[in-house]
């Protein structure tokens, strides 16, 4: 049983402390990989902090993984020790369901065999999950995603959530030539929005709070940036978006966002803000508009994403973090100082 460090939060405050844990040997199907680097998603924040709902502790969030093979099952087949591997924010389901044979294993429907999420879940051995800050893991080989090369695992580590949470939805919902696509909030999830919807070939607008990052908008691929801090300027758009996808983290005005759309247009929600949201009904019926929602990708769509990333060149701007860096880290991410996405390095614990 291999012990790892990790960087564990004991409450809600988020005060991360170093830590030791223990993983399991691998099963016949499942690798044990060394975890190099592990993204800070705002998710692991909202969850950390408790603004979804209570949350057991001491917590090891991350499900931003990625790393190197060094111990396989003797029934594993996909990956060989050495292997440049990611997991993402999910470590088994039932594979037998609906949603899990359409490659939707994060909707799993079994009841005995549900989704494991990567941490603040139980695992099929009955223990408490821990996520990504930490020096290894052990997954089930059928949800684990090899890492192209041409991708450096730094880069890495935030697709694995924050890339297929944009893919997804930017693919289903046919960003491509022609379609004017906006991504609201340019944070970890909404600058790699950007990139992936402008190599998918749609024009792509940023609309942020303020216009502080617009340079590095245009540099990720966006014709045009906007801020909802300038309303007079914001009200151009009305009416001629095709698409636009919400990464805000926090609670904001729907109805002044659907009027963006055009008549048919679609507002994809990835976004999960403590608080409820309200609207207008009159703001979809108005313009036969659509309110979608859209959570991750499943373990297929997550290898295609890696691959046309590495394909297209589409590369998280990260900034590398030790260990010791995690408890503020947090509090910058909430304050959008963050550019883009913090990458914790495991080798400073
Ligand atoms: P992030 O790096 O903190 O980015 C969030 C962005 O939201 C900020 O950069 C900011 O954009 C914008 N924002 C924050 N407060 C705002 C406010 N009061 N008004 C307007 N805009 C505001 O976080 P992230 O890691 O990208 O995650 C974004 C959200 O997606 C989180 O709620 C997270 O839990 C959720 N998420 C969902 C999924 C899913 O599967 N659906 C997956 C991952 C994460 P600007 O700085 O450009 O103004
Ligand atoms: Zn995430
Ligand atoms: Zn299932």
């Amino acid at each position: 049983m291999p012990d790892v460090l990790a960087y564990a939060t004991a409450d809600a405050s988020c005060q991360f402390h170093r830590t030791t844990i223990t993983r399991r040997e691998p099963g016949p199907t499942e690798v044990y990989f060394e975890v190099r680097y592990a993204g800070i998603c705002h998710s692991d924040i909202h969850t950390a902090r408790g603004e979804w709902g209570p949350v057991a502790y001491p917590l090891v969030p991350g499900h931003e993984l990625a790393g190197v093979v060094t111990r396989v099952g003797a029934d594993v087949t996909a990956f060989a020790v050495g292997d440049r591997v990611g997991v993402g924010c999910f470590v088994d389901s039932c594979r037998a369901c609906e949603q899990c044979r359409a490659g939707h294993e994060q909707f799993c429907t079994s009841r005995d065999a549900p989704t494991v999420w990567t941490y603040a879940s139980v695992g099929r051995d009955g223990l408490p999950t821990a996520g990504g800050y930490s020096q290894g893991i052990t997954v089930e080989q059928d949800y684990v995603c090899h890492i192209p090369d041409a991708l450096p695992f730094e880069k890495s580590a935030p697709l694995l959530c924050a890339g297929v949470t944009l893919y997804s939805p930017l693919k289903r919902w046919g960003a491509g030539p022609g379609k004017r696509v906006a991504i609201i909030g340019m944070g970890g999830l909404g600058h790699v929005g950007v990139q992936l919807a402008a190599k998918m070939g749609a024009e792509v607008i940023v609309i942020s709070q303020t216009m502080a990052k617009r340079e590095d908008g245009l540099r990720f691929g966006a014709s045009d940036y906007y801020a909802l801090s300038d309303p007079e300027r914001l009200g151009q758009l009305r009416g001629t978006l095709d698409l636009m996808v919400s990464t805000v983290s926090a609670t904001i005005d729907l109805d002044r966002l659907l009027r963006l759309l055009k008549p048919g247009g679609v507002l994809v929600d990835v976004g999960l803000p403590e608080h409820a949201s309200t609207l207008r009904l009159s703001s979809l019926t108005g313009g036969n508009k659509v309110l979608a929602g859209s959570q991750i990708g499943g373990i297929a769509e997550t290898q295609e994403m890696l691959d046309f990333c590495a394909e297209h060149g589409v590369a998280p701007q990260v900034e590398i973090i030790t260990g010791e860096d995690i408890t503020a880290a947090y509090d910058k991410v909430v304050r959008s100082q963050v550019r883009y996405r913090y990458v914790i390095d495991t080798s400073t614990f």
